[in-house]
């Protein structure tokens, strides 16, 4: 069975995390929101440091190795591995600055599709760079399906041609894994990922989008032109089974999705401890032994967020547990990135609302983090494709049958 509290193993991973969030992240959080698009080289330093460590990817950076599903072994005890100390790291880095934490070097989301379904060849080579992950196209977001980037065999080579957009460190990453299709009268089981070298002379940058929230974090849209991969660029298996569909594609989200509840989970937390300081400064009682309606108002609101905050912790642990112990996790790697994902938005939102002139001022970071909170329901699959996936979850649909 799941345990609840924290593993005692991870408590110092915890508490190391959280003192970087407030030495490092919180102090230069204002100023690389405002300095849109320039590197927060301060992060160096961070990412030598974590790269120093024994197993890097304790700290939580979004991606690294940390979600790579491991066996247990056969061992039928629990086993509290990398996804959740990765989880558990990613929320309180979040706490400090989501923006920033996107922006930690070789921590890329393309680095968890590497962890995921890489070889083991393919680990050594690409192992310790910084990975971006390009899916999005103009015309495919939610539907992953539809993209139209294509992959066609020549010799030794696949050639690459296409657009993505939004595509998270695009500028700064060393590697992109890019979405392409085989064949696009397949359908999913030809989309393969590859991996591109950001130097590759066919990967042209267009331009860097200007953004609500995590504007320290680049977000570039690039163009494909004949951009010429080595075959071994490509992730996992390269024949196109029909039978597996997108399965291989899909793991690597089952792994990304609870990082994200998890980014979610973090901001959120910083929001309700942020505003809880400034209702007892205003002389707000919170009290947990008496009903929320007989409370002052702000009270009893803070009290409802404060239980779909604890929702969202339950639900982000118990997907990167599941991962941990060899668990199917789609489902609940799905309701965790809904749950968190809407209840970020919502507390960050509602925290302005109860901090008044002082939530909305850029003299704090209440306003920030309520900018930064939206792109937690967006990125990784909506709130809506995440609900929609779990509807055809616990109604055995397939996604033909329900869209
Ligand atoms: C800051 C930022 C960073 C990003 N980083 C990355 C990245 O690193 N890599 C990457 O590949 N992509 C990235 N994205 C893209 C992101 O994943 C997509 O924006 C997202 O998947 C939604 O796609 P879309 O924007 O095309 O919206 P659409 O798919 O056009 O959706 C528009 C609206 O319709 C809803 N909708 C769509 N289909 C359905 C349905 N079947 N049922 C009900 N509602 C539906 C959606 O939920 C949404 O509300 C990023 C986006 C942003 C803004």
């Amino acid at each position: 069975m799941i345990n609840l509290e924290i593993p005692k193993k991870f408590k110092p991973l915890v508490s190391q995390g959280n003192q970087v969030a407030r030495e490092v992240f919180r102090p230069i959080s204002r100023k690389y929101d405002e300095a849109e698009h320039s590197y927060p080289k301060e992060l160096d330093m961070l990412a030598s440091l974590i790269d120093g460590m024994n197993d890097g990817s304790d700290m939580g950076g979004a991606g690294a190795a940390g979600v790579r599903r491991e066996s247990n072994g056969g061992d039928e005890g629990n086993r509290n591995g990398s996804n959740l100390s990765t989880v558990l790291g990613i929320i309180e880095l979040c706490w400090g600055d989501v923006g920033l934490l996107l922006s930690m070097p070789r921590q890329g989301l393309g680095n968890s599709a590497i962890a995921s379904v890489a070889t083991e060849e393919q680990l050594e080579k690409y192992g310790g760079k910084w990975a971006a992950m390009a899916i999005t196209e103009p015309e495919a977001g939610s539907d992953s399906a539809a993209i139209r980037t294509t992959a066609d065999l020549s010799g030794d080579e696949y050639v690459l041609n296409g657009e993505k957009i939004f595509v998270t460190s695009g500028d700064r990453a060393d590697l992109i894994v890019v979405w392409a299709t085989l064949d696009r009268n397949v359908g999913r089981a030809a989309i393969k990922s590859f991996i591109v070298e950001r130097d590759n002379p066919g990967l042209k940058l267009d331009r860097l989008e200007h953004k609500l929230g995590i504007r320290a974090s680049d977000t570039a849209n690039f163009t494909l032109q004949n951009c010429r991969v080595p075959k071994e660029a490509l992730l996992g298996n390269p024949e196109i089974d029909t039978k597996a569909g997108f399965g291989g594609a899909m793991q690597t989200f089952d792994n990304t999705r609870p990082l994200v509840a998890a980014m979610a989970v973090g901001v959120a937390r910083a929001s309700l401890e942020e505003t809880r300081k400034r209702l007892e400064e205003a002389g707000v009682e919170i009290d947990y032994d008496k009903p929320a309606l007989t409370q002052h108002a702000a009270a009893a609101r803070y009290l409802e967020m404060e239980s779909d905050y604890e929702a969202a912790h339950l639900l982000t642990l118990q997907a990167a547990w599941m991962a941990d112990n060899s668990k199917p996790n789609s489902l609940q790697a799905s309701m965790a990135k809904a749950k968190a994902g809407r209840t970020c938005v919502d507390v960050a939102l509602g925290c302005v609302e109860l901090c008044g002139s002082l939530g909305y001022s850029e003299n704090h970071l209440l306003e920030k983090w309520a900018r930064d909170a939206k792109i937690l329901d967006i990125f990784e699959g909506t709130q809506q494709i995440q609900l929609l996936i779990v509807a055809r979850q616990l109604l055995g649909k397939t996604s033909s049958e329900l869209r």
